[in-house]
């Protein structure tokens, strides 16, 4: 679906992260969008598919892979309700992406008890071999609302 350009802004696309974070097995959810398009949405399906890899994140980068036939996601923005683990910022640098926007930050999930590893996605980013823009705090109460 193509949207009027001012329909497009991070809150748009993070409200559907939100959505889509709703249907996963932990609360968490990714869009990844290129030419203002969502062209994969995704949730967390850890446990559906016993598969501890399966992060929202990681689930989107390989929806958009297979749809676009090509390893490489540069010029995607990926929108996720939270910072990307170490594991998916990994996986955003290998594919190239342009940009991560996200909602509530590790450190947030941190100071409500959940498990995750403390090393932030700007830390990765900043040891890869490439620039990754990061904007954080998009929708940060709503993302957050979901572990509560
Ligand atoms: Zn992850």
């Amino acid at each position: 679906m193509v949207l009027p350009f001012y329909l497009m802004t991070p809150e748009y696309f993070m409200r559907l992260a939100l959505a889509e974070a709703t249907k996963g097995d932990a609360p968490y959810g990714a869009v990844i969008v290129k030419d203002n398009q969502a062209i994969a949405v995704a949730h967390n399906t850890v446990k559906r598919d016993k598969d501890p890899s399966a992060h929202a994140e990681i689930n989107a980068i390989r929806q958009s892979t297979a749809l676009l036939k090509t390893s490489v996601l540069e010029d995607c923005t990926i929108y996720t309700t939270v910072e990307p683990c170490p594991m998916c910022a990994t996986a955003c640098v290998w594919a190239g992406i342009a940009e991560i926007v996200y909602g509530a930050s590790i450190a947030d999930l941190i100071a409500i008890n959940q498990s995750q590893i403390n090393i932030t996605c700007e830390e990765v980013i900043a040891k890869s071999f490439t620039n990754i823009k990061v904007v954080k705090g998009v929708l940060r109460d709503d993302c957050l609302k979901l572990f509560l």
